[in-house]
């Protein structure tokens, strides 16, 4: 699905054959495809690595792509919260902005309070990793906050954009979208829990 983190593998390598689009519900500038294997062989210069090194070179990598994954939810977060900023000072219903509401008002403070959370535990696991700590647990604990906020967010800027929020050419309605990836991609929300489990001794 990604780029593969161990063999190149040409199109038109022998066995090799890209077989299938698939349609998503989001992320529409990442092309998704089912690649198919079949007595595949690589020519051993287009080897990375170690032979059957493979699973220990991309499980070596998880800390760190679920690190940056958690700072893109974050940002994708904070675009969502600006946004609904934006369309709650603008849109005016029965005689005053969306902003004028306290219920809106409440919803953005909740959304700001859970980006800022995220923020700083992502901050914090990232710095404890660049101190050379390992840190496993804490960054599926990282990823999973900061997934389960995105989702949250997201779908409270639709709510705040109201019928607007629904349409293709809002922005939320694509952050919408695409963040039903983040409790998937990259390890699922439950396979997070068992790795912080295993970690934490239970
Ligand atoms: C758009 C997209 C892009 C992706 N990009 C990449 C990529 O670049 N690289 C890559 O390697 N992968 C990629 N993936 C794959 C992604 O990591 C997997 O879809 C994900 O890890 C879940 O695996 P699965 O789909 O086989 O689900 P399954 O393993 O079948 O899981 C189905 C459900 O069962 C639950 N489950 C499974 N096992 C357990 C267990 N032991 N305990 C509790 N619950 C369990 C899961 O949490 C989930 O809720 C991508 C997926 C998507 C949709």
């Amino acid at each position: 699905m990604g780029a593969s983190h161990y063999m190149v593998i040409e199109k038109g390598t022998l066995g090799f054959t890209v077989s299938r689009k698939l349609k998503k519900t989001g992320w529409w500038a990442s092309d998704t495809t089912e690649l198919h294997f079949d007595a595949c062989r690589v020519p051993v210069e287009n080897l990375i690595g170690r032979e059957n090194g493979g699973f220990l070179a991309i499980v070596s990598n998880f800390v760190n792509e679920r690190l940056y994954l958690a700072a893109q939810y974050v940002a994708i977060s904070q675009l969502a919260y600006q946004q609904s900023i934006q369309y709650a000072k603008y849109r005016r219903a029965f005689g005053k902005s969306l902003a004028g509401f306290q219920v809106t008002r409440h919803k953005l403070a909740d959304m700001a309070t859970k980006i800022a959370a995220c923020r700083a535990l992502t901050g914090e696991v990232a710095s404890r990793s660049l101190r050379g700590e390992m840190v496993i647990a804490q960054a599926a604990m990282a990823k999973n906050t900061a997934a389960d906020a995105c989702s949250w967010v997201a779908d409270q800027a639709v709510q705040i954009h109201g019928g607007y929020g629904y349409m293709r050419e809002s922005i939320v309605e694509r952050l919408y979208r695409d963040a039903r990836l983040y409790a998937m991609g990259d390890g699922t929300r439950e396979i997070m829990k068992e790795i912080i489990g295993k970690t934490e001794g239970f």
